[in-house]
């Protein structure tokens, strides 16, 4: 039974149980999130090192990594590598995009492995088997999906939006189709003159979905990849396909988010999330950026956050990351680490702006031990406490330091925070009170697991840390 077909039915699963400790709400309240398909636990039936966790807009925003390898790079132990990083940094879910060589090897290893839902994009290994994408059959399409259900992946991909009437709208586009599986399947359809496999298929493929209990991540093929592209013709009619899509998953009892782009100006972020919501009835969003400028390549970790960041805050459930890598090349250790930092503080942010219960706490434990000048406190209560000590350590790295009432930035004389605490002492305002006792308590948050320190579930996570993790970890902090 999957997770939808038992919250229809009324039963708290032991994954619902779960993540109501770890959202901090009631577990009745996670059933009827799954029940009305406003809410997904990605959780494969064969998916044993999984410790459950929810996307949904009334849970707090979770983040995406992708890793996988490519043609050229990667084994085993380097994609265990990046796995353990991903979840180190703080993933909630990974994709393992890999297109290189021994992909069942390195997607069993990462299932095995993680403590987090794993993403698939099937398509990707169809191609590989086939050949060339136009010789990609039902078949294989359907064999693929099958295997890597019962290998454990917990969600996939699937690009069946993309349809044959919807190809012409793309034609006066700036960038075309950006998106890998999107051009995939528009290669097929042009050369076979046929509809989307994917779409043709869909029945059968929800039929083993629900098998495994395999949830969907319907793919937008049809992102735009330019703000010139953003909200046009192609992208809205896909969009419409998905919601079509989204009810038909639902009449097989199959859990169900939707992905959104790509590339979208600010100020038109909010209105592609609410119409998501509105087309797909509320069904999960899970964006990838959106990028709100095209002018910063190497940056777009930052361009791509400030858009997840707007869409987390209009009703978004879960943000993919960018890398700095971004339209450039394959990420490497540092990106991942740059890049979720980026996307951790994106959906901390937007569950701060939205109100998300305990949120805050967090920021006010930390704002109140910069205030009282507690140094080795502030570091544990950062997003990235390796770096903000490293950091603070390059200029001022003694242990008398950790105590000191400046930093660096302002210097001894200039420190506006002990001048306004000795003009306290010494004046008319009232002193703030800085000593433990009436600091905010963390332990006692009503905040979701998310919205705490640390980041990331690498205390509990079976993810191995390899020697060149662990090494490379080392070498991390000495560049900071
Ligand atoms: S020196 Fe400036 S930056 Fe450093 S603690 Fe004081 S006010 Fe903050």
């Amino acid at each position: 039974m999957t997770q939808i077909e038992a919250a229809r039915n009324g039963t708290v699963t032991e994954e619902m149980e779960r993540i109501a400790a770890r959202e901090n709400v009631d577990p009745e309240f996670v059933r009827r999130q799954v029940a009305d398909g406003q809410a997904v636990i990605p959780a494969n039936v064969n998916h044993d090192s999984l410790d459950p966790m929810v996307i949904g807009r009334e849970f707090a925003t979770k983040v995406n990594a992708n890793i996988g390898n490519s043609e050229e790079t990667s084994d085993i132990e380097g994609e265990l590598e990046k796995l353990h990083t991903a979840v180190h940094y703080g993933a909630d879910t990974v994709m393992d995009l890999s297109t290189g060589s021994d992909l069942d090897e390195i997607r069993t290893a990462n299932v095995a492995h993680s403590p987090v839902p794993v993403g698939t994009v099937p398509i990707y290994e169809a191609v590989k088997r086939a050949g060339d994408a136009a010789d990609i059959t039902h078949d294989l399409l359907l064999d693929v999906i099958e295997k890597q259900a019962r290998q454990g992946v917990d969600y996939m991909t699937i690009h069946a939006g993309v349809r044959m009437e919807h190809l012409p709208l793309t034609d006066g586009r700036t960038t075309g189709i950006v998106s890998r599986g999107g051009s995939i399947l528009a290669q097929w359809i042009e050369e076979n003159g046929m509809e989307n496999p994917l779409y043709a298929t869909f029945e059968e493929i929800c039929e083993l979905f629900h098998e495994y209990d395999v949830t969907f991540s319907l793919g937008d093929g049809l992102r735009p990849g330019c703000l010139a592209d953003a909200g046009d013709d192609a992208q809205f009619a896909e969009l419409d396909t998905l919601g079509e899509l989204t009810r038909t998953a639902w009449d097989h009892d199959v859990q169900v988010m939707v992905e959104g782009p790509g590339h979208v100006p600010m100020d038109r972020v909010a209105e592609q999330v609410e119409r998501q919501q509105d087309v797909c009835d509320g069904a999960p969003f899970y964006v990838l950026g959106p990028l709100v400028t095209d002018v910063a390549p190497g940056y777009d970790h930052i361009t791509s956050a400030i858009g997840a960041t707007e869409a987390g805050r209009a009703g978004a459930a879960m943000l993919c990351y960018v890398t700095p890598k971004e339209h450039l090349g394959l990420p490497e250790k540092a990106d991942v680490r740059d890049g979720l930092a980026a996307y951790r503080i994106a959906a901390h942010a937007a569950d701060v702006a939205n109100g998300r219960e305990g949120a805050r706490d967090w920021d006010d434990a930390l704002s109140e031990a910069r205030y009282a000048f507690d140094w080795r406190e502030q570091f544990d209560l950062a997003l990235d406490p390796e770096r903000a000590q490293a950091y603070h350590d390059q200029t001022l790295p003694g242990d008398n330091y950790k105590e000191a009432r400046f930093c660096s930035m302002c210097g001894v004389d200039f420190c506006s925070m002990r001048i306004d605490q000795d003009a306290r002492a010494e004046g008319e305002m009232d002193e703030i009170e800085t000593d433990g006792d009436d600091r905010t308590d963390l332990t006692d948050s009503a905040a979701a697991e998310v919205n705490r320190p640390p980041v990331g579930t690498h205390d509990e996570a079976a993810v191995p840390e390899t020697d060149r993790a662990s090494a490379a970890e080392t070498e991390g902090r000495a560049d900071d």
